[in-house]
């Protein structure tokens, strides 16, 4: 029996109604799936709790006890059965809203029965809703051990597809299996990372035998999982450095070296030093470069990328710079303006605001070669831009773009250039490595010299009237302030609406100000103007969403206020926060909240006020999040369906498979051994075309 094309609905208990259920709420559609549908907790089942034992810190509990007595109240659907339960420490109320009748029929006072449930308290006294109970036998007879629980939704609750009814049906599953469930890895694989045969580990995750054969299980299957996906990545990237030539830089000439004696306004930093190294390796070493570069905002990537740029240029090659937005576009194309200035190369600048005049000389231009650099927003990946001769791309803030428009870069010259993704997003190692496996990856560490970093504070919203204050007195003393609103997702009506009030009332607050607004809706123009109005502090302060959230440099200001900051996630506080400190000056950022939030709104704002690392704070992210809602890893292209592993609290059996999958490519390289075979089914089934994305990121 092969448990992937074994359909759900004939496992007992499921049928072809719940098969619909499980296909459209969870997707699951075998048996298989079914299996891997792991529990998300479990629970000691060897323990019975006394009533006079309950606090809030108990998620499920178990009694034993009696009923003494059943009480209804309302009626037809409204109906809620209540049963007085005791077991001579205390009293519990449990409830039923449904099925009531059949509850009333089946359960009897003064029976001895064993409770299962997650107590809650209202109104003072302690109940338990929907309850399991079973007859108490004798000791001998209940269950024990670890529970497994699953998850659920509300649609599946509704037609009783329970933890409990999951369980039962996932026993059943195992029931209709005759023979052990084969290997899905190579011998060698498993006895490498000394893993759980995979029947075994099935068995143990649903039905822990005991909690040491429950890890060793969790451990075999937490390892598969990431297994094939860095056994994906590695192959892939060895098959293409075998394949894809990169074209040569072979010397550093006098762009670079009359940039480096007479344009280079500071000394670079010792991590800027290095990076600079590792692209210079790799673009002279005839392989095509992919490299992600992360530094944190304002550690000074832009000036790394024009210097690569020079380098490209003294080998005879044009360079583009894809930025996400046109403020970004033409911010980078100013700063390569004056970095530039004095040097006899061309630099243009290409965006969907570009006039078709200006777009034609700019495509001839590219095409005959006279411009040596392009910058530009996605406009410069459309058809009818053709170079001369690219040989390096640097895509800034990557995760705003889509695998499809990056793909579009690979065929502008008739071998791949070399490409730079540079972000300050910054993904922890281990996402990295799942991730973007195959791409190289330069962090820069450090920031330049002088900066102060942003103080964070954590303000109620009631208490305004000090923080504004606090702004005047910068803006008194010479500096700048941005006030951001957030984005409210379900209508970008109400966000406009949440930012012109915030405007107005800004306005009002600081009339001997000067206050400009900006917004995702205004064109291209518009926001440039307000932009200029800001850089030439001609407006103090810039009331703005959250489009000033990537990028945009203006040294001068000094405070960041964020409203409502409890809508933001980590790591947009963090981008935004890093607008403000880029220049010499102490500066600020203010996180503003009601005064009640949640506990995880809490902890986002301790995080924030407690580290200005970018790396702690995505890895913190990552942590709050799950691995699945980080931006970008949708975007990525690659299935990420990670069921059981987490690539950051995993981290060790992560690095474990990668060092396997390593060693096995490296003997086997197309999987050829017979017993590879079943790798390579693996490999498979696991995802039709997953080698392709790696190709374009
Ligand atoms: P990022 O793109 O990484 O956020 P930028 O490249 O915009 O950062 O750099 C931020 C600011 O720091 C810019 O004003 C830039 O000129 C300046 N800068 C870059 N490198 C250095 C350095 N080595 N020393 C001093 N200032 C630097
Ligand atoms: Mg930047």
């Amino acid at each position: 029996m092969n448990i992937f094309q074994t359909d759900i609905k004939f496992v007992p208990g499921v049928g072809p109604k719940r098969a619909e259920i499980l296909n459209k709420e969870i997707s699951l559609f075998t048996l298989g799936d079914l299996l891997r549908w792991y529990p998300y907790r479990y629970i000691d089942r060897s323990r019975i709790y006394y009533i006079h034992e309950i606090d809030n810190s108990m998620a499920y509990i178990q009694l034993k006890g009696k009923i003494t007595s059943f009480e209804s109240f309302g009626e037809g659907h409204r109906r809620r059965l209540v049963a007085h339960f005791t077991d001579g420490t205390g009293f519990i109320d449990l409830i039923w809203f449904q099925g009531t009748r059949f509850i009333e029929g089946k359960y009897k006072v003064n029976q001895e029965y064993v409770l299962f449930g997650k107590p809650s308290l209202f109104n003072g006294r302690w109940n338990i809703a929907h309850p399991e109970l079973d007859p108490f036998m004798d000791e001998s007879d209940r269950p024990e051990g670890l529970m497994a629980m699953y998850n659920t939704t509300e649609s599946m609750k509704n037609h009783h597809l329970n933890s409990r009814a999951m369980q039962k049906i996932i026993e059943n599953a195992f029931g209709m299996i005759r023979e052990r469930l084969p290997e899905t890895l190579s011998p060698d694989v498993v006895s490498e990372a000394k893993l759980m045969p995979f029947h075994d580990a099935m068995e143990n995750i649903h039905f822990p035998k005991s909690p040491s054969l429950l890890r060793d299980a969790e451990y075999r299957m937490k390892f598969e999982e990431l297994f094939y996906i860095q056994l994906n990545i590695v192959r892939y990237a060895s098959e293409r450095k075998e394949k894809l030539k990169g074209f040569v830089f072979g010397k550093v000439g006098d762009y670079f070296n009359s940039f480096y004696r007479q344009n280079l306004p500071f000394p670079l930093t010792d991590a800027q030093k290095r990076v600079i190294r590792e692209i210079r390796k790799d673009t002279a070493s005839g392989k095509q470069m992919n490299r992600l570069l992360q530094g944190d905002v304002g550690s000074g990537k832009t000036l790394v990328a024009i210097m690569c740029m020079l380098i490209a240029l003294d080998n005879g090659y044009q360079s583009c710079l894809m930025a996400p937005t046109e403020i970004l576009a033409s911010q980078h194309f100013d700063t390569f303006g004056e970095m530039l200035s004095g040097m006899d190369l061309r630099v243009e600048l290409l965006t969907g605001s570009t006039k078709r005049k200006e777009r034609e000389v700019i495509h001839a231009g590219l095409q005959s070669g006279e411009i040596d650099i392009l910058i530009g927003t996605h406009a410069l990946i459309e058809g009818t831009v053709q170079f001369h001769n690219l040989g390096f791309v640097v895509i800034d803030e990557q995760h705003r773009f889509g695998v499809m428009q990056r793909a579009k870069l690979w065929t502008k010259n008739d071998r791949p250039p070399h490409v730079l993704v540079m972000t300050a997003t910054p993904i922890p190692r281990t996402l990295a490595m799942t991730v973007y496996g195959d791409l190289d990856v330069s962090v820069i560490d450090e920031l330049p010299p002088g900066r102060k970093p942003v103080q964070t504070l954590h303000r109620y919203d009631k208490k305004r009237g000090a923080l504004y204050q606090f702004i005047r007195e910068q803006i008194r003393a010479g500096r700048q302030a941005y006030i951001v609103y957030p984005l409210i997702e379900e209508s970008e009506k109400l966000d406009l609406k949440n930012l012109e009030e915030g405007y107005l009332h800004i306005r009002e607050a600081f009339p001997e100000f000067s206050v400009c607004k900006m917004h995702g809706r205004m064109k291209p123009s518009e926001k440039d103007e307000v932009m200029r109005q800001f850089v030439l502090n001609e407006a103090q302060i810039m009331v703005s969403t959250t489009v000033i959230e990537v990028g945009v440099n203006v040294p001068n200001a000094s405070v960041m206020v964020i409203e409502s900051a409890q809508r933001f996630g980590l790591s947009q506080l963090h981008q935004l926060r890093g607008r403000v400190g880029r220049g010499a000056e102490q500066s600020y950022c203010v996180l503003i909240t009601p005064y009640e939030i949640s506990s995880d709104t809490r902890k986002r704002m301790e995080i924030m006020t407690g580290s200005n690392d970018g790396f702690v704070i995505a890895e913190a992210d990552l942590k709050l999040r799950g691995p699945g809602d980080l931006e970008g890893t949708q975007q990525s292209g690659i299935p990420f369906d990670l069921r059981i592993a987490d690539p950051v609290k995993d981290s060790n059996i992560l690095f474990r498979a990668r060092e396997i999958a390593e060693d096995l490519t490296e003997k086997d390289p197309a999987l050829e051994q017979p017993e590879h075979l079943v790798l390579k089914q693996q490999l498979d089934r696991l995802g039709g075309n997953r080698y392709e994305w790696g190709r374009i990121s």
